[in-house]
């Protein structure tokens, strides 16, 4: 099950909508600023169908 959640590039700032598949519970994974284009690591924490908490690293 797949849910958005907003998170914000921890260089730029910039708000974006990740899509997380809840059906993992631990996941953890770099993306790309749609803005400034430097990645960043996102670690969320999800349980089937909502998302816990989700947090982003440089
Ligand atoms: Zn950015």
């Amino acid at each position: 099950m797949e849910v958005s959640e907003g998170v914000e590039c921890p260089y730029c700032g910039q708000s974006m909508e990740l899509v997380l598949d809840t059906s993992i519970p631990e996941q953890r994974f770099t993306t790309d600023c749609e803005v400034c284009c430097r990645p960043f690591e996102v670690v969320a924490e999800c349980e089937p169908g909502e998302v816990l908490s989700v947090s982003v690293q440089r």
